[in-house]
């Protein structure tokens, strides 16, 4: 049976996310105190059939006791209705019923009746908005004056498609999409469940693709999970996964901030070569700018829409601090401009490509040359310059002042950002350790390692993020990193490594260049 059966909530404190909604309708349940007739509208896949026979169970539980909102789930009526065998829960697809005789024969006509064994009688109508105006007007009548043992829930996914008459004879919930944590949780718990273990990189690709969809996510994981293997990797799950494109899309809106052409058309390059759809590419653009524009508003604004994980929202949360709001909301309009001429533009990717072009020759105009990485004609910053926004953290608006590290600062921080960073990672402190400092470029500290794997190690996406994060933290100021290999070393160098080194490099199975 499908994860999204199997794993159904059976009571309200299992329901993923909708939280207000749960809050509600547990405490009329409680209090005794429910309306005849419900409105369930939302996005698809995000609990509202499963909040109506819920609501079901435990209207018509016979084990209930007074005051309490759970149905029981061992009584006769709360198996029926978990089976969907219940005479006195009717569910009724509206999309393949759409018409008044249905309506006349299955809720009419029924509804006179007392209910055959429950307290109540209860309708569940899925896809109402798909009734025709005669069947909706027909409802409406048994609506105006329902008999006391009858409740109706209607659910929907486009609440404007109904009548007014009927809206206002319900009482409404709209249920949101869900949040990432509330989805993260559900499908662990699930993992745990089936004794398998996840990937954390999967597991957030299965979220972002879903896009609050708890059911799609679900679908998408009974895929992973018919492969049979225990754990779930990025390798054994890349055929079932869609390619995932979070890194490439984030150096892409890196490269937009930073004004950055040439990593911009690389990244835009890797996306198509990915075949990912310009459209699509433009989209997750948007909602990532979109991101960027409410944390600079305000980190705490209510984002329940936003699916993005709390690492992805860090970086971004970083990238937001080197633009002001008012260049990102003209970003993000020159984006949905361009948007619009991808489908009829013989190259698909030229639309992204123009657009990275046209900001950055009209943003480097503003910017301060000292914050554009990589850019050659931009004269180097004097040294004097370059730390004076460091310690103006009095001005309140000092997020729009582009702040700029400077050498000193960084190695008067430098060991005590290593010891912070230690706990979470020693492996990776062990080898920033014997890093040296090369340059700072803009915001970018520029390191050399004397070994490739250390640097590919420093560079990995994850490890790399986590440094630029912890820099950035004990900076007060968007730091990227870059590593370098060190200029070649005379090979007899080698032999005089220190022991401990040397075991790092069995151990690493790396080979010494
Ligand atoms: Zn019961």
């Amino acid at each position: 049976m499908a994860l999204y059966h199997t794993y159904r909530p059976q009571c309200f404190s299992d329901m993923s996310g909708q939280d207000h909604i749960v809050q509600t309708l547990t405490s009329q349940i409680g209090r005794k105190q429910t309306a005849h007739a419900y409105l369930f509208s939302g996005p698809r896949g995000v609990g509202k059939t499963t909040a109506a026979r819920l609501l079901a169970k435990a209207l018509n539980c016979e084990n209930r006791p007074g005051g309490a909102s759970e149905p029981c789930n061992t009584c006769a009526s709360c198996k029926d209705i978990r089976h969907g065998r219940s005479i006195d829960v009717v569910e009724i697809d509206a999309a393949s019923h759409t018409g008044v005789d249905m309506v006349r024969q299955n809720i009419i006509e029924t509804a006179q009746f007392k209910p055959a064994r429950d307290a109540y009688k209860i309708f569940i109508i899925d896809e109402v908005h798909m009734l025709s105006t005669s069947a909706f007007n027909a409802l409406l009548k048994i609506m105006e004056e329902p008999p006391t043992h009858v409740v109706f829930v209607l659910a929907t996914t486009e609440a404007y498609k109904i009548p007014e008459t009927v809206l206002s004879r319900c009482q409404r919930f709209h249920f949101s999409k869900i949040p990432y944590v509330d989805m993260e949780k559900t499908l662990k718990n699930i993992l745990k469940k089936e004794n398998r273990t996840i990937d954390k990189d999967v597991l957030n690709t299965i979220i972002q693709k879903s896009e609050g969809c708890l059911r799609d996510a679900l679908s998408l994981l009974d895929q992973l999970l018919s492969t049979g293997d225990q754990a779930l990797t990025k390798e054994n799950t890349s055929l079932f996964l869609p390619a995932f494109h979070d890194e490439t899309i984030q150096s892409l809106i890196c490269s937009f901030v930073t004004c950055d052409r040439k990593a911009g058309l690389d990244a835009i390059a890797t996306l198509s070569g990915e075949d990912m759809d310009m459209v699509d590419a433009s989209d997750s653009l948007l909602a990532h700018f979109r991101y960027m524009l409410m944390a600079l508003i305000d980190p705490k604004l209510k984002q329940a829409d936003i699916h993005l994980d709390d690492h992805t929202k860090m970086v971004l949360q970083s990238l937001a601090e080197q633009i002001t709001q008012k260049e990102l909301v003209q970003l993000m309009d020159l984006i949905i401009r361009r948007k619009k001429e991808i489908r009829s533009s013989p190259t698909p990717q030229l639309q992204l490509e123009l657009a990275l072009v046209e900001w950055c020759e009209h943003h480097s105009a503003i910017l301060p040359s000292t914050v554009l990485p990589q850019n050659e004609t931009a004269p180097l910053p004097h040294p004097t310059k370059m730390t004076q926004n460091i310690s103006s953290d009095d001005t309140p608006h000092s997020r729009t002042e582009k702040k700029i590290l400077s050498r000193d600062v960084v190695e008067g921080e430098w060991g005590a950002i290593l010891d912070t960073m230690e706990k979470m990672s020693p492996s990776l402190v062990f080898i920033l350790k014997m890093a040296h400092l090369k340059e700072i470029d803009g915001n970018t500290i520029v390191c050399t390692v004397e070994y490739s794997f250390h640097k590919d190690k420093l560079m990995e996406t994850s490890s790399k993020k986590m440094i630029e994060h912890f820099f950035s933290e004990a900076l007060h100021v968007p730091v990227l990193i870059n590593i370098q290999l060190a200029e070649q070393k005379q090979p007899e160098e080698n032999n005089t490594l220190p022991q401990e080194l040397q075991g790092l490099v069995s151990a690493l199975g790396g080979e010494i260049l």
